[in-house]
């Protein structure tokens, strides 16, 4: 260590956009569900960087993998086959129930990627008129942050000055069939949603809504592509949150801890009928699919092949939800959520999310608020049962210093 942690913070703001608004904290290291700043302070990671960190800071399975293969090859283009690839899109396949496996590197990727592969689908198999594909998606979405993926997005800070904007996008209220049914017509290709809206603040939709869009899609020839990328692999204590209401999307993309907190890995999951449109040379990726992101994806999915995780995610994310429930009343105005994943609402005349993240952060726990007064629990899912009591007990404790 060399320089005081003002310093670290002083070379991002000079020298990094201001893209982001952090927390004070400068993070060193991580063991687990804990990390480490620069002073040695440690604190309880509630966020895990976005639920791309489900299994633990520095998790040594996956480290482990990753370390064998940094020492082999990392990267070959896909220009040629390498030994990392097959193997894990075969096991990704499996777990999800598909076939085939599109590898990309960032979430925002395999949104661009599946509404490429949508509108292709709906002009080569489904018959749409040229240039006439539309996509129907939900209100309050967050599914990336590229030009096209904003161009759907009603978040005004996501677009304003960013235009002019991808057309081909239909925005219905989340949550309601009836207006989803309403909006689509011979040229939708596909309906793209999020199974739980987790930028909007753990939105989890009614339980029919998901059974009700697989069979309104279905029965007019439509993709349902669910975007899982925050909501799957294991975080709301199942694999995919589509599986909490057993539905099967036609594709699934995932992200986040497909890539075990080490390398960006993302994928579009589907059947052969729909990913299978896709021609050499159509789309592609210098780091897609790269033998160090296989040998990392493939030991994630094999984490996830025994259902240890999920299991875990559903038991302690239960104690979690129990704990939070109890703080209705007390400053906290609802509780949403599946698993290890809640969005809490703060009562905005106590304080704002920001407000009660940066008291959190003095009691050494780190969490992240979204839309102004909700504040997001998502541990890493080694989390012990002592540290969600903890974290539950810090945000009771921060609650009554407003
Ligand atoms: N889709 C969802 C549901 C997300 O939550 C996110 C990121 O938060 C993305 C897509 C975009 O992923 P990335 O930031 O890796 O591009």
């Amino acid at each position: 260590r060399t320089l005081a942690p003002a310093d670290y913070i002083s070379l991002e703001n000079d020298h990094a956009a201001h893209n982001y608004h952090p927390l004070p904290v400068v993070v060193a290291s991580g063991d687990g569900a804990w990390v480490t700043d620069v002073d040695g302070k440690r604190y309880l990671d509630c966020l895990a960087a976005y639920s791309a960190v489900n299994f633990g800071h520095s998790n040594p399975v996956l480290l482990e993998a990753a370390r064998a293969q940094l020492g082999r090859i990392t990267l070959t283009s896909r220009a040629f086959h390498n030994d990392q690839l097959g193997p894990f899109v075969a096991a990704l396949a499996k777990l999800a129930g598909k076939d085939m496996v599109l590898p990309m590197n960032t979430g925002a990727e395999a949104v661009e990627s599946a509404i490429k592969v949508a509108r292709a689908w709906g002009y080569r198999v489904k018959g749409v008129a040229a240039g006439l594909a539309n996509i129907v998606v939900a209100g309050e979405n967050f599914h990336g942050r590229t030009t096209t993926i904003i161009s759907f997005s009603d978040d005004e800070s996501a677009r304003k000055d960013f235009g002019p904007f991808t057309p081909g996008f239909r925005t219905v209220p989340y949550g309601d069939a009836a207006a989803l049914e309403a909006a689509i017509d011979e040229n939708t290709v596909a309906v793209l949603l999020e199974p739980i809206q987790g930028e909007a603040g753990i939105v989890v939709p009614p339980a029919d809504y998901l059974p009700a869009v697989r069979e309104i899609t279905t029965r007019h020839n439509v993709l349902f592509i669910a975007d899982e990328i925050q909501s799957g692999l294991g975080r709301t204590g199942a694999t995919f949150a589509c599986d909490l209401v057993g539905v099967v999307p036609d594709l699934y993309l995932l992200g986040k801890a497909l890539g075990g907190g080490i390398v960006p890995v993302s994928a579009v999951v589907g059947n052969t009928d729909v990913l299978g449109v896709l021609r050499p040379g159509e789309h592609g990726s210098t780091f897609g699919g790269n033998p160090l992101a296989a040998a990392v994806g493939l030991a994630v999915v094999e984490l996830l092949a025994t259902g240890e995780y999920q299991e875990r995610a559903r038991v302690l994310g239960a104690r979690l939800h129990a704990g939070l429930l109890g703080l209705i009343g007390h400053g906290v105005v609802a509780v949403r959520g599946a698993g290890l994943w809640a969005g809490i609402d703060i009562d905005p005349a106590l304080a704002s999310g920001r407000a009660v993240c940066e008291a959190l952060l003095e009691r050494g726990l780190l969490a992240k608020d979204t839309h102004g007064s909700t504040v997001r629990l998502a541990p890493p899912i080694v989390v012990s049962e002592e540290d969600i009591d903890w974290a539950v007990a810090q945000l009771a404790a921060v609650l009554t210093e407003f």
